[in-house]
């Protein structure tokens, strides 16, 4: 079981953003939209804007990003979510980083699909330790109708409890993406990872269209999306602003953008470097400070309110 943390969604009376002061080697590409909009939400950032995100100080992309932060959420309030992997490993797909890929030896044994009373005591037992969002995740390239079926009474079961619920089961179709919606499914996750460009020597089963396509699936069926994806995993500064561009101009925003640190894992192609080092309890804040330090988590929080 993994926890997760969310800003939880209370807009306060926003605090006055001051003006941006846009290094003096930007040129006006740069500068146009950013010193007058930032704060707001929009779809038409272009690329260089992003990437002008990335070329700021430290400081001061710290400082627009609180500002942007606190003028759209309780600047001290966060949402407690709980991750269950309903079915684990055995996965057909090829994403790099994964070790519930078939294609790697990474020691995960395949579990078929938990049954329906193991689901809910889960979620039960989350509830209790606070969480308020559940998301019941299956190693799948995409689900089939007799599973799809199984999980939809997960989560009629789940919002019963009174929790929020979010599923994360691969590519959609358009009649699944409604009938998962139909079953009351508030969120569906499905991660672009990282760049269009970089995307291709991660991942060669699906494309980064595939992703788009069960996106606007979700989307059409009337369900709120969460997408993120990953850093450290070789992609550059680029790279990650072409994958914040991506998300940034949808027609609506993701409402929820989980930005992880990759975990190295072992017989994984993305494990040589530190492979056989297991998490250590000093890992994990080297791994927040990347996230920080490097700019994509303060991006992502004015490119996307
Ligand atoms: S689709 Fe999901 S479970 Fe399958 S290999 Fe990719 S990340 Fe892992």
């Amino acid at each position: 079981m993994t926890l997760t943390w969310d800003a939880a969604k209370k807009p306060r009376a926003a605090l006055e953003i001051r003006k941006l002061e846009v290094p003096n080697d930007m040129d006006d590409a740069h500068v146009d939209g950013l010193t007058a909009r930032i704060g707001t939400v929009r779809s038409d950032w272009t690329l260089a804007q992003v990437e002008a995100l990335f070329d700021l100080p430290f400081n001061d992309l710290l400082y627009y990003a609180q500002g942007v932060h606190r003028s759209h959420f309780d600047p001290n309030a966060v949402q407690m979510s709980t991750l269950l992997s309903i079915k684990t490993g055995g996965c057909p797909e090829d994403c790099a980083y994964c070790p519930q890929s078939v294609r790697f030896q990474t020691g995960v044994d395949a579990e078929p699909l938990m049954a329906l009373e193991d689901v809910l005591e889960k979620a039960r037992i989350a509830q209790s330790h606070g969480a308020t969002r559940f998301c019941m995740g299956a190693a799948y390239r995409g689900p089939k109708q007799s599973q799809l079926e199984q999980i939809a009474a997960m989560i009629r079961g789940v919002r019963a409890l009174g929790l929020e619920t979010c599923a994360t089961l691969g590519l959609l179709t358009q009649d699944q993406a409604e009938q998962l919606a139909d079953a009351g499914l508030d969120y569906y996750n499905h991660n672009l990872d990282t760049s269009r460009e970089y995307y291709a020597r991660i991942i060669h089963t699906r494309s980064y269209d595939d992703r788009l396509e069960t996106l606007r699936h979700v989307r059409a069926a009337g369900m709120k999306v969460c997408c993120g994806g990953i850093v450290g995993m070789g992609e550059t500064r680029h790279d990650r602003a072409g994958f914040l561009h991506t998300l940034a101009t949808l027609p609506v925003h993701p409402e929820s953008v989980p930005i992880n640190q990759l975990v190295r894992v072992a017989g994984t192609p993305l494990a040589e470097g530190c492979a056989s080092k297991p998490m250590s309890v000093f890992s994990w804040p080297v791994g927040a400070w990347n996230l920080v330090n490097h700019g994509p988590a303060p991006t992502t929080r004015i490119a996307l309110p």
